[in-house]
C-alpha cells in the first residue's frame, strides 16, 4: 500500500507539493480550512522571478530556478486537459532606472542571465528576457481541478489545529471538530497561518499583507512586465493593467485601503501618464507569509519524526513552490 501523505494548506506551495508527491507514489490528501487556492496564491501578481535576486542571499534564487520551464510545462498541461489556461506568458520585464546597475550586471554575469539595456520612455533601462507571467486567480482554479484529476483527494472546509502532543512520531492531526486525519507523513504548507498550527516554529512565519489595484482594458499594450524601485505593472490576457503591490505588516487583516489604491495609482501615473484619465476597477489583497530573510522553512520539524514544514514563501511563493517541493522530497526520502 502507498504511504499515505497529508499537505495542510491547499495554496500553490500546497498544490505543486501534493503533485509531486503524487508523481512519487504517495497517497495524497490535501486538507484546506477554507477552500484550496483562495488565499495569498490567488491574490498574487503572479510575475515567474523574484523582482530583485541581486539584492537577495542567493539560496533566494536558487529556490527560483525552474520555476519558467515548470510553469510552462503545467500550463500546457492545464490547457490541453481542459482545466483551464492559467495565462502563462513568456513576456520578460524591464527593469526601469534601477539605482543598483552594477550589483544587476554582476548577478546576471554570476548567474548566466540574459540582459540588455534598454530605454522605457527615454529612461535607461535593463530588460530581463527570461521572466514570465501567469495569472494566479485562473491558475489556482485550474490546479484545483488538476490534482483532482490525478486522484489526488481534497478536503476542504476543514481547520487543522495546532497539536498538543510532543510524540515522536503523529498518527493522525486533528481538526477544529475532534476528528482526526490520518497519514504517515504531514507537510505544513499553511501560508501565513503555519505558525498556528505547530508548537515549535513559533512566530517564525507572520502575515505580510499585499494590496494590487486593477485598470480595465485602456488603450495600451503592455507587452513586457514594468518594474521600478519595488512597484510592478503588467497586463493580463485580457488586457487590464495590475500594478502592485504593498507591503505591510498589519496582522491578519487582508481588508484593502484607500491610501494604498492612491499610492499604487500615482506609482502607476509615474511609469505610465496616459493612465491618470483612468481609476483602479478592482483592489484587493492577499497575506504573504512572510520570513525574516525571504528564505523559507524547508525541513523536518525538530520533534516530530514525520512532520515537514514548506512554508514561508513571502513575496514569490509562486516562483519558489516547485523547487521547495523538490526539497520536501529529497528531505522525505533520507
Ligand atoms: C499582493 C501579492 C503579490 C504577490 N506576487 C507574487 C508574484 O508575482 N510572484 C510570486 O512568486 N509570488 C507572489 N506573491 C507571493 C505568493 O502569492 C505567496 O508566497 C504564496 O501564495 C504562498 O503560498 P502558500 O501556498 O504558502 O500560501 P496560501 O496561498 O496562503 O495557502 C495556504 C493555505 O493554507 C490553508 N490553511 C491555513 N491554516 C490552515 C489550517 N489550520 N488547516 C487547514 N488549512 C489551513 C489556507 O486556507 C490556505 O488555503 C504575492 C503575494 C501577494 C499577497
Amino acid at each position: 500500500m502507498a504511504a499515505r501523505a497529508v499537505i495542510i494548506g491547499g495554496g500553490v506551495v500546497g498544490c505543486v507539493t501534493a503533485i509531486k508527491l503524487k508523481e512519487s507514489g504517495y497517497d495524497v490528501t490535501v486538507v484546506d480550512k477554507s477552500f484550496v487556492g483562495e488565499e495569498s496564491s490567488a491574490a498574487g501578481a503572479g510575475i515567474i522571478f523574484p523582482l530583485m535576486p541581486w539584492n537577495y542571499e542567493s539560496k533566494v534564487y536558487q529556490l527560483c530556478s525552474g520555476a519558467l520551464g515548470f510553469y510552462k510545462n503545467l500550463s500546457e498541461k492545464l490547457i490541453n486537459g481542459g482545466y483551464g489556461d492559467p495565462e502563462f506568458i513568456e513576456s520578460g520585464m524591464i527593469c526601469i532606472e534601477p539605482p543598483d546597475k552594477k550589483e544587476i550586471v554582476q548577478w546576471a554575469k554570476k548567474n548566466n542571465f540574459k540582459i540588455n539595456k534598454c530605454f522605457f520612455n527615454s529612461r535607461p533601462s535593463i530588460e530581463f528576457a527570461n521572466v514570465a507571467q501567469l495569472n494566479p486567480k485562473k491558475l489556482m482554479i485550474s490546479l484545483k481541478h488538476y490534482i483532482e484529476g490525478l486522484g489526488i483527494k481534497l478536503i476542504e472546509n476543514c481547520n487543522l489545529k495546532k497539536i498538543q502532543k510532543k510524540s515522536n512520531y503523529l498518527n493522525g492531526w486533528p481538526t477544529d471538530n475532534n476528528d482526526l486525519i490520518e497519514g504517515d507523513i504531514f507537510i505544513i504548507t499553511a501560508g501565513a497561518w503555519s505558525s498556528h498550527i505547530i508548537n515549535n516554529d513559533k512566530d517564525e512565519i507572520y502575515p505580510v499583507r499585499g494590496q494590487l489595484i486593477k485598470f480595465k482594458k485602456p488603450s495600451i499594450i503592455l507587452d513586457k512586465i514594468l518594474y521600478s524601485k519595488n512597484f510592478y505593472l503588467l497586463q493580463r490576457k485580457c488586457g487590464s493593467i495590475v500594478a502592485g503591490s504593498t507591503i505591510e505588516n498589519v496582522g491578519f487583516d487582508n481588508t484593502t485601503t484607500f491610501q494604498a489604491a492612491k499610492e499604487l495609482k500615482e506609482k502607476t501615473i509615474n511609469l505610465i501618464p496616459e493612465l491618470k484619465e483612468f481609476e483602479p476597477y478592482e483592489q484587493w489583497a492577499g497575506l504573504r507569509p512572510g520570513v525574516k530573510n525571504n528564505i523559507p522553512l524547508i525541513k523536518r520539524d525538530n520533534i516530530h519524526k514525520n512532520i515537514y514544514i514548506n512554508s514561508g514563501h513571502y513575496r514569490y511563493g509562486i516562483t519558489m513552490a516547485p523547487k521547495s517541493a523538490d526539497e520536501i522530497l529529497k528531505l522525505i526520502k533520507v
